[in-house]
Order: structure tokens, then sequence, then C-alpha cells
């Protein structure tokens, strides 16, 4: 047992009071664990999509005072009741969605969709008595996504948090929580790739040089980086992407510039750019007869996907994928061990450094465009 099991926990968090405003550094007061949660020294965390437009809230509800952050990993300092599966000094992955292990989704081999754990962005309390764990003199501190690793510790449900190899370096691996193998498993999980297929993946972010790490990983000879911005290019080289296409370089569509390539079409395609052009386009890229799309960018919530339904007859097929079909707890200490095994490689992710205190740095160079991944060491 540590010596602050079962006491309030005061630390520090970066508090989002406001929208769009920079983050301030609080002591906060940490509530010691419940039923099913458990209580996490976050040691690093990175900044990913997400937080900055829950941050941002433009398109987005969000809720406000909030503790924001979702790629982290950490240690346990203490467990709740009812909670057998961890014990405090366990490494940890904390994930924004969870795995309850009894729901029909978390029994089925196919589903990685818990029904009591998937993400909600709307719910800014635990599930257990509808409450925060985060406060500053009394006043409550929303979470975020279940995680809110922009603290030094936080409190989190057993079933979003992933057991690693206690070997495994927490600054590196803290980027696995979220991105990385949301576009790994993509590519590994969902759209298959054989030995020396061709893949087309559409945007070149995290996500997308993640789900073309995958299909290095997998064989693939051929490897298609789309993507508007050609300054994305050079760094895609070192992810195993063999060609590019910026569709702005083209007047036809970039379906038929990459069937033009291909000789009918790419084996798989995977589309990490949440525009919905770039979804159609790489559903319509892939052969017919046996090509496999996999949709993994998040739309915007107007959204239409219009193709005409002989693409399907003329046996394409259209996926989608929430986390790269993971479930978190089964799944991810594998994701680890694939990385301590040297196959799948974590540092070109990592393009950024910063400490704690310069949280809001991090939020500065996303908003640039600049960099992959930066580390936020607690
Ligand atoms: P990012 O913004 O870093 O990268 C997106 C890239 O797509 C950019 O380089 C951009 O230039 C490119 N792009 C945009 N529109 C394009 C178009 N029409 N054609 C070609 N390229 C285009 O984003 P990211 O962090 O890599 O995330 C990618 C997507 O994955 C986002 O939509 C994110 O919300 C989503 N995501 C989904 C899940 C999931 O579980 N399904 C999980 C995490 C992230
Ligand atoms: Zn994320
Ligand atoms: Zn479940």
């Amino acid at each position: 047992m540590s010596s602050t099991a079962g006491q309030v926990i005061k630390c520090k968090a970066a508090v989002a009071w406001e929208p769009g405003k920079p983050l301030v550094i609080e002591k906060v007061e940490v509530a010691p664990p419940q039923k099913r949660e458990v209580r996490l020294k976050i040691l690093f965390t990175s900044l990913c999509h997400t937080d900055v437009y829950f941050w941002e809230a433009k398109a987005q509800d969000s809720v406000f005072p909030r503790i924001l952050g979702h790629e982290a990993a950490g240690i346990v300092e203490s467990v709740g009741e009812g909670v057998t599966e961890l014990a405090p000094g366990d490494h940890v992955l904390p994930v924004f969605t969870g795995e309850c292990g009894e729901c029909a989704h978390c029994k089925s081999e196919e589903s990685n969709m818990c029904s009591l754990l998937r993400i909600n962005t709307e719910r800014g309390v635990m599930l257990n008595d509808g409450k925060t764990r985060f406060s500053i003199n009394g006043k409550p501190i929303y979470h975020f996504v279940g995680t809110s690793t922009f603290s030094e510790y936080t409190v989190v449900h057993v079933g979003c948090v992933a057991k690693i190899n206690p070997l495994a370096p927490l600054d590196k691996v803290c980027v696995l929580s979220c991105g990385i193998s949301t576009g790994l498993g993509a590519t590994l999980n969902v759209a298959k790739p054989t030995k020396g297929s061709s893949v087309a993946v559409f945007g070149l972010g995290a996500v997308g040089l993640a789900a073309a790490e995958g299909a290095r990983l997998a064989g693939a000879s051929r490897i298609i980086g789309v993507d508007l911005n050609s300054g994305r290019f050079e760094e895609a080289k070192k992810f195993g992407v063999t060609e590019f296409v910026n569709p702005k370089d083209y007047d036809k569509p970039v379906q038929e510039v990459i069937a033009d390539m291909t000789d009918g079409g790419v084996d798989r395609s995977v589309e990490c750019t949440g525009n919905v052009n770039a979804m159609v386009s790489a559903f319509e890229c892939v052969h017919d007869g046996w090509g496999v799309a996999v949709l993994v960018g998040v739309p915007h919530k107007d959204a239409v996907f219009k193709t005409h339904p002989m693409n399907f007859l003329n046996e394409r097929t259209l996926k989608g994928t929430f986390y790269g079909n993971y479930k978190p707890r089964s799944d991810l200490p594998s994701v680890v061990e694939m990385y301590m095994k040297k196959e799948l490689e974590v540092e070109k992710f990592i393009t950024l450094e910063v400490p704690f205190a310069e949280i809001n740095k991090a939020f500065e160079l996303m908003l640039k465009g600049e960099g992959l991944r930066c580390i936020i060491r607690m």
C-alpha cells in the first residue's frame, strides 16, 4: 500500500478554464479511486488532435473547466474497491475507450466498442457516482474521455487501463495509447494487406504514418502516400512510404491517378484525413474484385458519403474502424511488445519534448502543424 492510498492527493494539473485559452497549471485535489477505479501517477503524456479540438470547442461541445489529455503512460498509485486486475506499482497506459469485459461487444471477438466504456466526449464525470475526482477549493474540475492525463495524478476506470511490460520505456510507449495504435491497427487488423501488395494511405499525419508503418510491417511492396500538403512527403519516407500523390497536382480525381499508377487500383487503402472527399477517393481507388478500403478519419458531423453502388457490386469492400479494432486491455500490451521486439518503431513519431510547465507550447506547435508527437514530461 502506498502512503497516499485512501487520501486526497494535492498535485499539479493543467486546467482548461475556457475554450481556446492557454491551460493554467493549478494545484488540484485528486480524490481516492472509488469502486472499479484506479488512481494513476502520470509520468509522460503527449498531445493528440482530439485534445486540441475539445480545447478549442469550435465544432464540438465541451465541458469546462476541464483537465484534457488522453495519450499517456504512468504507474498505478492505488486501486479502489473491487479492483483485482491491477495493483500499485503496475506500469500502464490509460486509454480513452475501455473494455469492461462483460458486455456483448467485449465478449465478441470482432468488436472493441464496449457499451459501458466506449469513448464519451461529453461526459465530464466518473461513472460510479456521476461526480468528478478533481477539485480546486471544493469546486469540481471535469474529466475528459475518462483519462484526463494533463495532471500528475488522475483517476480512471479500471477498464480503461492497459497493464504493460514494466521494462517498456514510458516516455516512448505513451504515444501508443491513442493515435499510433489507431493507424497501426487499421492496417494490421482491418485492411490486412498481404506480403507484396499495394497500399494507399490518405493523410500523412501521425495516424496515417502509423497506418503506413502497419503496411511496412505487413510486407506491402508499394505504399502510396496521398496528402494535400507536400511538406509531409519527406518525413513519410521514414515510414516506408514509397510513392507520393498530391491531389492538387492533377486535373483528374486522385482515384483515377492511383488506378493508372497501379494497373486498376491498389489492393488496400486506409483513409486517415477526416475529409469526406478523401474517404470517397480512398474507396474508389481500390482494385475491383478484391480491394478493401478502411476509413479511420472522423468526418464533419454533416458529411455524407456518396459513391455509385456499382463500386460495391464490382467487389470492392468498404470498412471503418474505431481505435484500430484493438481491445484496449487485451490487445495493447501486445502492441507494446511489438515495440520491445523492435518490430514497430515508435521513436520516429516523437518529434518534440517539453516539460509539463510548457504544455501550452505543445498546443501552439500542433496548431501550426509542426511535428508529429510532442511528449510532455510531468
Ligand atoms: P492530421 O491532421 O495530423 O493529419 C491529417 C492529414 O490529412 C494532413 O496531413 C492533411 O494535410 C491531410 N488531408 C486533409 N484533407 C485531405 C484530403 N482531402 N486529401 C488528402 N489529404 C488530406 O491528423 P491525425 O492526427 O493524423 O488524425 C487523422 C484522422 O484520424 C483525424 O480525422 C482524427 O480525428 C482521426 N482519428 C480517428 C480515430 C478512430 O478511432 N477512428 C482515432 C484517432 C484519430
Ligand atoms: Zn487521441
Ligand atoms: Zn464492455
